[in-house]
């Protein structure tokens, strides 16, 4: 048992979401400031599917990420939400995150884009926090984190 002195002051923190939604790109653009138009995307990762579940046990705070110029990656968030709750249990902090928000207004779209709406509606469904990002120009990266820290420290 931790002595009632030692404060938790480590967190497991899990980004996931749909394959090339960014999240690679935030990460990168949090940690070095760098933004790279060319990363290649994991491959493969659906196939993986059935042991994701196992990356969300025991984590402290989930950012949920979709990609707000791809509705696939938005509709897909209930899925991953099964398997987070299924890793992680009920109740673990969550951040919606639609990321390219930068991109949301541009014309040649190939798919529907995802409105501010949409999103803040999910995130009051589900009950977390909702932030849109955008890792190429730097839009609430830091914020992000901060809001999952409050919501993580309240917990513990
Ligand atoms: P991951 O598969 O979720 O890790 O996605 P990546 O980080 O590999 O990003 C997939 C693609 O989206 C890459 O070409 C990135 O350059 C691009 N990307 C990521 N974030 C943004 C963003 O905020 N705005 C724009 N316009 N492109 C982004």
């Amino acid at each position: 048992l931790p002595k009632p002195t030692e404060i938790k002051n480590t967190y497991k923190v899990v980004l996931c979401g749909d394959s090339a939604v960014g999240k690679t790109s935030f990460i990168n653009a949090l940690c070095d400031g760098h933004f790279s138009l060319n990363l290649p995307t994991t491959l493969g990762q659906e196939k993986f599917r059935s042991i994701t579940k196992t990356y969300f046990r025991r984590a402290d705070g989930v950012i949920l990420m979709y990609d707000v110029t791809m509705e696939r990656s938005f509709l897909d968030i209930r899925k991953w939400l099964q398997d987070i709750e299924a890793g992680a249990g009920e109740g673990v902090p969550i951040i919606l995150c639609g990321n390219k928000v930068e991109m949301r207004d541009s014309s040649d779209l190939r798919s529907k884009s995802v409105s501010f709406r949409d999103g803040s509606r999910l995130a009051l469904e589900i009950g977390c926090i909702f932030i849109e990002t955008s890792a190429k120009a730097g839009t609430n990266l830091e914020e992000t984190l901060v809001s999952l820290c409050r919501e993580m420290g309240a917990r513990s």
